[in-house]
């Protein structure tokens, strides 16, 4: 992806490295992490625009090339669950549990931080978010790199998250130094953000891994109010990025539940330039408006992984107006719900 800026010279560009079909793929991206520079990584969740985690320098430039407000912290991405022992101040047998059920995977862990966690990465809080991620670049490039990684999403803050390398790109190309490229991600939607700084565990973000299977092994779990509600203006979030505009395409998009019928009836009722839909497959047949589908309405993963490749690509068909049909609040559909809805600016109209 090379550049020239005005003057000629060659501006800074974003070397692309592909997992699958270099074998020096992985070792280029890890010594890059090393020197202190910004590579966006593939994880089984969405891309990770990873960063050497104990290199407060170059976590803050994470924030530049995303423009991500300053208090937003970021999730530190190891590779085993021996690596977390120094990041935290203790790890609770509850803690121990979850890792040994749901490590590697889509699940992050809040706990008190050790002196060792750069005031970059915690944006200022006590404690600190880890994961260990399964997707197989991740865990080459984390081990390869020989320490913890830095990594919101990889995309430009506010907008939706890429699930593939192209979608990085998009967002990020020549303002970071690499990508590597694995293929599109498998779930979709970001972690699941759990909490166990406080008395209770709390679910703070949900994602691949469902409230339902955390009560499995902890029994309670409470459900923070941000994760399905807007926070009341002023109110403190508990996780500071549930506060902000998010995970939003240009268009505007109106979120609508209520049945396959009504759904139709409304959008065809409402048809004119730049309107489309965002619907189920169950829904394609009664549309009369442009739409894409992204996934059966019971099929809250095929929704998941849908669903931020297809807010991107309704941008790129150029509609400006998007009725959303809203998925079921539960599993895995309360992770797509909570990212719809903020797509939505939590605007939503209910149809009987
Ligand atoms: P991202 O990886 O860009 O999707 O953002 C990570 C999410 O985890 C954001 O919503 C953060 O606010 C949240 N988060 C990260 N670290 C913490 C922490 N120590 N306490 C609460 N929330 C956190
Ligand atoms: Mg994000």
């Amino acid at each position: 992806m090379k550049k020239l800026d005005p003057d000629g010279e060659i501006a800074m560009q974003t070397e692309y490295l592909n997992a699958a079909e270099d074998d020096g793929a992985v070792a280029r991206a890890a010594q890059l992490l090393r020197e202190g520079k910004l590579v966006a990584i593939p994880t089984e969740t969405v891309y990770g625009l990873a960063a050497d985690a104990l290199n407060g320098p170059a976590v803050a430039r994470i924030f530049e090339a995303k423009g991500r407000p300053q208090d937003n912290p970021l999730i530190v991405h190891i590779a085993r669950e021996a690596d977390w022992t120094p990041l935290v101040k203790e790890i609770p047998e509850a803690a121990h549990r979850l890792a040994e059920r749901f490590w590697p995977g889509p699940l992050t862990i809040i706990l008190e931080k050790s002196g060792l966690i750069p005031d970059e990465v915690s944006a200022g809080l006590s404690t600190v978010a880890v994961r260990c991620p399964s997707h197989p670049a991740a865990q080459a490039v984390i081990r390869a790199a020989g320490r913890p990684l830095a990594a919101p999403s990889a995309n430009l803050s506010g907008k939706p998250s890429p699930t593939t390398a192209e979608r990085v790109l998009e967002d990020m190309d020549g303002k970071i130094e690499a990508v590597l490229d694995g293929g599109p991600c498998a779930v979709g939607v970001e972690s699941t953000v759990l909490s166990l700084a406080g008395a209770v565990p709390r679910l703070l973000r949900p994602g691949g891994v469902t409230a339902e299977q955390l009560r499995e092994v902890l029994g309670t779990v409470e459900l923070d109010a941000a994760v399905t509600d807007k926070l009341a203006p002023g109110a403190a979030a508990a996780s500071p990025g549930m506060k902000y505009k998010h995970y939003s395409p240009r268009a505007r998009v109106i979120m609508i539940k209520g049945p396959a019928g009504p759904f139709a009836d409304y959008v065809n009722a409402h048809k004119g330039p730049g309107v489309a839909a965002l619907c189920f497959e169950e829904d394609k047949a009664g549309l009369s408006v442009p739409y894409l589908s992204y996934g059966a309405r019971a099929d809250a993963s095929a929704q998941a992984h849908a669903l931020f490749e297809v807010l991107r690509a309704l941008d790129d068909a150029g509609f400006s107006l998007v009725y959303a049909h809203s998925p079921e609040p539960s599993g895995v559909g309360l992770a797509v719900y909570n990212r719809l809805i903020r797509a939505a600016g939590f605007e939503v109209l209910t149809l009987a």
